[in-house]
């Protein structure tokens, strides 16, 4: 059985425990340390994929086709690991197998209760994920939410019961709080963390390790108020300021020796890390002045999170290319009224529409993508992006007037894009999409193998609509090609076109599988292209 790690979270929301976590994950790993991650959500929502990602970010898709959320993508981005959709607990999940059970009649006559029903089940889900891995070493759990929530007191209840039952260490509670700054005060405050770790300890829990959040790193008289009023030792408090990436987060805890502080605490052996191939890697993501324009268009252009994966595949990409890569959103739906603004997008290096849904904002990407492709910017479309790409060249190159996707206008005369044909008897719209990972064909000599320098690869999806087969003759006469196809050749997975620096769409969202050390290829090539219009403006 692994040794176990929980992660909770004190007074805002929004702390960054994600990221805490691969870090301390990455801290373990660097020392020959296996490890994996479960993420607890405490709502009742069965997962992620029916959640508007303006509240809680992109929906992340695993290679296994769960609609997950956002911290997945941070874990197997910083982990490097391919995670399963069950790793995801959330209170529906629990609460609907209980009372499954419940129906089947599976608890004998008995009163069915939080505790122990609810609090059992939780526990089962936890350790059958940290049992099913061989050698696994630590399993670390994020338990979302924030400390006092109601939501999360029977994760936190569950928890405690875990930890009881366990030699004291083979497991340990992380809690991370934010210490306030008052500008008029100019000083630390921990009182509201004393509070937190106190109302912790009411449910029966104690930290062993305190992380705190701030603009600015722990200054020394907060850290000794934190070791005498919160019952932790000093070697076990410790600061994450802002940093520049979230990359050096697991450095610079274990510069303060969270390495140590775990290796003691969980009775391995003090082994130092080998940060500098690591060191490297940041180094390339940090050290450069070249920098390349990127537009995304899109609805939820108010909160970056909802592209999280889209921006961090960008970022891996620029750094493989050895430029940096300033992100601007653009609204579409301003181009809607006012067609002549689109000229402003001339001083992009490239643009890239991302996967979404509905007709806001539609019309004006497909005049963004038509813009694209006839001054010849570099463009990257993704799903959505993919299936606009085909509208606008269906309308403008291949004379099917008023041509669209049934999701935007079901009475089109030319419905090129359409419902997948397993999706037209489907009512419910969680988990019910075209997910995960597939295989995808490319064609020979396209310029997709290129990208990929092979014949095939595989690919996450996420959608409900794909090209309609009876136009893919129409269109690819027209000069675009589908160099992209699924194995049975039925579903057209990618598009290009010729005589064009670069000009790709996917069905497929190749941001999922981006890592640092690995950047996406189609992503890759959109920046290589996007850094070589920079330079020849300059
Ligand atoms: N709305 C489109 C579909 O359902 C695209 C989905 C997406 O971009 N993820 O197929």
């Amino acid at each position: 059985m692994p040794k176990y790690i929980f992660i909770c979270g004190a007074l805002i929301s929004g702390l960054g425990k994600g990221v805490v976590t691969s870090s301390i994950g990455k801290n373990l790993q660097i020392r020959g340390k296996k490890v994996n991650v479960i993420k607890i959500d405490p709502y009742l929502n069965i997962d992620a994929g029916t959640m508007n990602p303006y509240e809680h970010g992109e929906t992340y898709v695993t290679a296994d086709g769960s609609e997950i959320d956002v911290d997945f993508g941070h874990y197997e981005r910083m982990l490097n690991l391919e995670m399963k959709g069950d790793q995801n607990i959330t209170t529906g999940q629990v609460y609907q197998s209980v009372i499954d059970k419940e129906r089947r009649g599976d608890f004998l006559g008995k009163t069915v209760q939080v505790i122990p029903h609810i609090t059992d089940e939780i526990k089962r889900r936890i350790k059958s994920i940290g049992e099913r891995e061989p050698n696994l070493d630590v399993l670390i759990i994020e338990v979302g939410g924030t400390i006092g929530d109601i939501e999360s007191q029977p994760f936190l209840e569950a928890i405690r019961q875990v930890r009881r039952e366990m030699v004291s260490e083979d497991s340990l509670l992380v809690f991370l709080t934010y210490i306030l700054e008052p500008p008029n005060l100019k000083e630390q405050k921990t009182k509201p963390t004393q509070h937190a770790v106190r109302e912790l300890q009411s449910m029966g829990l104690s930290p062993d390790i305190i992380i705190s959040r701030g603009s600015h790193a722990l200054s020394d008289s907060a850290r000794e108020k934190i070791v005498m009023f919160c019952d932790v030792p000093a070697n076990a408090v410790f600061s994450l300021p802002d940093l520049d990436t979230v990359l050096e987060a697991p450095i610079y805890l274990d510069k303060q020796g969270l390495g140590s502080t775990l290796n003691l605490m969980l009775r391995y052996e003090d082994i130092a890390a080998d940060w500098l191939e690591y060191e490297r890697l940041i180094e390339r993501f940090t050290k450069t002045e070249n920098i390349v324009q990127i537009a995304i268009t899109g609805k939820y252009t108010e909160l970056a999170d909802s592209y999280i994966s889209v921006k961090e595949a960008i970022h891996h990409a620029a750094a493989h290319n050895n430029v940096h890569a300033v992100i601007n959103f653009v609204s579409t739906e301003e181009y809607e009224d006012n067609i002549e603004k689109i000229h402003e997008l001339n001083k992009f290096d490239g643009i890239l529409v991302p996967g979404g849904f509905g007709s806001r904002g539609a019309e004006g990407k497909i005049s963004v993508i038509k813009y694209a492709r006839e001054t010849k910017v570099p463009f990257l479309g993704i799903c959505y992006g993919f299936q606009l790409s085909v509208i606008e060249y269906a309308r403008n190159e291949s004379n099917l007037e008023k041509a669209n996707t049934s999701e935007v206008d079901p009475n089109s005369p030319h419905p090129v894009i359409d419902l997948l044909p397993e999706q037209k008897t489907v009512d419910e719209m969680g988990g019910t999409m075209r997910l995960g990972k597939h295989k995808i064909l490319i064609k020979t000599n396209s310029i997709l193998e290129g990208i990929y320098k092979d014949t095939e690869t595989g690919e996450r999806h996420r959608h409900r609509y794909e090209v309609n087969p009876e136009y893919i003759d129409i269109l690819e006469r027209k000069g675009l090609s589908f160099s992209g196809r699924s194995e049975d050749e039925t579903r057209m997975e990618a598009l290009e076109i010729k005589d064009h620096p670069y000009f790709i769409a996917t069905q497929f969202h190749p941001e999922f599988q981006s890592r640092p050390l690995k950047p996406s290829p189609p992503y890759f090539a959109f920046i290589k292209a996007a850094k070589q219009r920079s330079e020849q403006r300059t």
